[in-house]
């Protein structure tokens, strides 16, 4: 989740499923499993040892792992049930018809008020999002389970069911009781983002927030940044230096017993944005066993094109969706059509896609290692590119991974052979 954005991507926050694929702009009616094997089928691809191969039946055979996975307050509730296609981009039948084994599921709170009453505020958010991910797991107990060790996450998978795992954006919930740090890992969570957008009282933020006063220089963790670090570390939690300054990052990496983790983060040579990573940044992840996870979010990978985002505003207008108010007023009706107009729009037009994705792979690849990149969409909190803008799409990144001469050995660290060495390493030091 990130805040700020543009009008238009607060729409499609309501309603992130579609009917059309855009790859090659198969029309596709949902469930679109089938149409996505005949497209992937049709696409002879061609590995390292240039034979052919069938991109879908390497999809199926990897354990494929999205670390950041946003959801919508009343998530599994009468509001939004995850277990039919519904309007965000992730549900339990997308998941199954993109082969989308395994998603960090995200109790994400927006920064507020560093102060006993913001603290109050953040915990309250974060339990009803917390609530929220296990009414899902105890509404499909028969589809999904939770992992909270790498080998969960393994044996899940091999029964047949989705996985779901839970990661903490913003640690402004824990206050300042570190003792809440041990409280969120016996409730299973398995990585926290030191900040959000703006400090916070354990750190600085990529993107400080100058008008609450946050120094545009990053100040690096604090006394109890620190203590965070170290508790996280105890308690078995990946450390996640995503949305993090690079000073407080840096220490952060430095500070930690245990490998990190960029949850969803791009990389910064590729385009310069302050959420991304530079290559300093990523060969810190390297050195430490991490894995920076690269995002699928238009905003943060590629310049949106100046002409794209003016038609995308004058659509919203027209459906009266430009306004806090008229999103508000919207029927489930209207927001679908405008979902699938904006699709065909920016299926017409020069759209942020996945390749733009897979530069930013291929680019943290050659700076830290096939052992040390992974994948995040960023789903239902702004994430989504022209290509892989739903979990149904998700064998699509897997082809253009194939193209780009990847192996089926390197597609299954990137896919989530590499966030499972990290959960074991951060098991094994907490056991220390
Ligand atoms: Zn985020």
């Amino acid at each position: 989740m990130h805040m700020g954005f543009m009008v238009v991507s607060a729409a499609l926050l309501v309603s992130g499923c579609t009917s059309v694929s855009m790859n090659g702009g198969l029309e596709l009616d949902r469930p679109g499993r089938d149409g996505q094997v005949a497209e992937a089928a049709d696409r002879t691809l061609r590995g390292d040892d240039a034979l052919p191969v069938d991109a879908t039946a390497l999809h199926d055979r990897v354990l494929t792992m999205d670390t950041h996975i946003d959801i919508d307050a009343g998530y599994a509730s009468y509001r939004l049930d995850p277990g039919v296609f519904n309007r965000a981009q992730v549900d339990l039948p997308s998941m199954r018809a993109g082969g989308l084994d395994a998603g960090f599921f995200i109790v994400y709170v927006g920064q507020g008020l560093i102060s006993p009453m913001g603290y109050e505020e953040a915990a309250a958010i974060a339990d009803d999002k917390y609530e929220a991910i296990l009414r899902m797991i105890r509404a499909y107990p028969d589809q999904i389970a939770l992992a909270v060790t790498a080998d969960q996450v393994e044996a899940i998978h091999n029964s047949g069911k989705l996985v779901a795992l839970i990661g903490m954006e913003n640690s402004w919930p824990l206050g300042t009781d570190i003792s809440n740090v041990e409280l969120w890992a016996d409730r299973g969570v398995r990585y926290v983002s030191i900040t959000h957008f703006g400090n916070n009282q354990f750190g600085g933020s990529s993107n400080p927030n100058l008008a609450q006063g946050d120094p545009a220089e990053d100040p690096g963790l604090t006394d109890l940044g620190r203590e965070l670090v170290s508790a996280l570390n105890d308690e078995g939690v990946m450390v996640d230096i995503s949305h993090v300054g690079k000073t407080t990052m840096m220490e952060a990496v430095a500070l930690s017993r245990a490998p990190v983790i960029a949850s969803h983060s791009g990389a910064r040579s590729v385009y310069d944005h302050p959420r991304n990573l530079d290559d300093e940044q990523l060969r810190a992840i390297r050195d430490n066993g991490g894995v920076a996870q690269m995002v699928a979010f238009r905003r943060y990978i590629a310049d949106i094109d100046p002409a794209l985002a003016q038609a995308e505003q004058a659509l919203a207008a027209e459906f009266g969706l430009d306004s806090q108010e008229g999103r508000a007023a919207a029927t489930q009706a209207t927001r679908d059509r405008f979902q699938d107009e904006l699709r065909a729009l920016r299926a017409s037009m020069n759209d942020v896609t996945i390749e733009h994705l897979a530069d930013h792979i291929d680019h943290a690849v050659a700076v830290a290692g096939i052992d040390h990149v992974g994948i995040a969409s960023d789903f239902d909190g702004g994430g989504g590119v022209g290509g892989w803008d739903d979990a149904t799409e998700t064998p699509a990144v897997t082809a253009e991974l194939i193209e780009r001469g990847y192996s089926e050995k390197d597609i299954a660290k990137i896919w989530g052979g590499n966030l499972l060495r990290v959960m074991r390493a951060v098991e094994a030091a907490a056991a220390d």
